[in-house]
């Protein structure tokens, strides 16, 4: 019996549209990022936007901070289009997003959806009535907006509401679980004022974001089972390299196999001068290799141990991925389906062979001591020995006549 293995079934959410793309409901899980340019920068800002939405970012947030950046939007958008790049865009929204986008108009209508975090909106009265103010300009420009609570600027003035009841109770919760409690409850009051106001459902997205990855499971576990709303995902200050990727993927892979998460976004903190689109490739990642979207072929390589001297499968292996992830946007458009696309590159006899026959198409590269000749294989069958110097060369161009063919 083959039964293939699945995770949970998706949460019901009620699906938000986000400048045409679906977040929630039956859509797959979204794939987004955020640009770290200054938003008045427009040159800047127009680069990194088409290089995140080339690399994969199905929807694009920028900063907007001050009158400078809410100017710039409408050209940036504008900007974009020109390029062919109609990806939709979030304006993210601290203490003056009322005031911004009030005085901005084309900003406001330029934007796909509005990120307001509910911590920094203003406090005591002025919060709700800031507040109500964006929900009033996401009424009339028709945008959804996205409540986004991050515990680093949680709303003190609820947290501390719940320590008091907490210890007039006589400390039923730890601290953390009450902090947890405020951020759930931060994103569900917050839903419920914009709804008040007269945002629909459907416009309204919810996320909770924590920098711990247990906090974080345990934070969206109960705003899940609370709610309808369409959830973003991301865990926050990720950090750096292997242990943001390490931690983005040990986070949200334990709540994308509860059914749990519509759209992602992997923070990472670039390495200074670093390229801001390894986080949707990570994102990309993630979802492939849990079985929930294909975004670039398969390429199987063995980690090569004892029996490989020399680094040229792993070269190989690097190759062919890297030519695969960069040809992908023109590779989808001529040949549908290509990634779905299975190639191994294998170190030596023991496994290559039978891996290969399993992928599309496979070569077996000789190990130390071997015959210098690397079989490939194609559809299950051996089509070619490769030999000589140029080996990688020629399986490369395989696997470019392969996909052509
Ligand atoms: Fe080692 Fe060969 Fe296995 Fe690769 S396929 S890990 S080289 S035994």
């Amino acid at each position: 019996m083959n039964t293939l293995a699945a995770p949970l079934p998706r949460r019901k959410s009620v699906p938000v549209n986000v400048g045409g793309v679906v977040v929630g409901g039956d859509a797959t899980v979204m794939v987004q990022s955020m640009t770290n340019t200054d938003t008045a920068d427009i040159d800047a800002t127009v680069a990194q936007c088409a290089a995140l939405h080339r690399a994969g970012s199905e929807v694009v947030r920028i900063t907007v901070d001050r009158d400078e950046s809410a100017a710039a939007v409408p050209r940036i958008r504008e900007r974009l289009e020109r390029l062919g790049h109609d990806v939709p865009l979030v304006g993210d929204f601290h203490y003056i997003g009322h005031k911004l986008l009030a005085d901005h108009p084309a900003c406001a209508e330029a934007l796909a959806k509005y990120r307001i975090n509910p911590g920094n909106v203003g406090f005591r009265d002025k919060r709700d009535r800031q507040f109500i103010e964006i929900v009033e300009m996401a009424i009339r420009h028709d945008k959804p907006v996205r409540i986004g609570v991050n515990w680093g600027s949680l709303d003190q003035e609820l947290l501390t509401r719940l320590m008091d009841e907490n210890q007039k109770k006589g400390f039923p919760m730890s601290a953390d679980e009450v902090t947890r409690e405020a951020i759930v409850r931060s994103a569900l009051l917050s839903a419920e004022l914009a709804e008040q106001t007269g945002l629909p459902r459907n416009k309204i997205l919810l996320s909770a974001k924590v920098s711990r990855v247990q906090d974080l499971i345990a934070v969206y576990t109960d705003l899940a089972a609370r709610c309808d709303h369409a959830l973003h995902l991301g865990l926050t200050e990720a950090g750096m390299g292997s242990k943001g990727i390490v931690a983005s993927s040990a986070a949200l892979a334990v709540l994308l196999q509860q059914g749990i998460g519509d759209t992602i976004r992997i923070s990472l903190t670039p390495e200074p001068g670093g390229d801001r689109t390894k986080e949707v490739q990570v994102a990309q990642e993630l979802l492939q290799s849990m079985g929930f979207r294909q975004f670039v072929p398969l390429v199987a390589a063995c980690p090569g141990c004892g029996r490989t001297t020399s680094t040229v499968f792993q070269e190989l292996a690097r190759k062919i991925e890297d030519d695969l992830r960069r040809n992908m946007p023109v590779w989808r458009q001529k040949y549908p389906g290509v990634e779905e696309l299975k190639v191994a590159v294998m170190g030596c006899i023991v496994n290559g062979p039978g891996e290969s026959k399993h992928a599309d198409i496979g070569i077996s590269l000789p190990g130390t001591g071997e015959t210098p000749a690397a079989p490939v294989f194609v559809d299950g069958k051996k089509a070619a020995t490769l030999r000589g110097d140029d080996i990688a060369g020629k399986f490369e161009a395989m696997v470019t006549d392969y996909i052509e063919a």
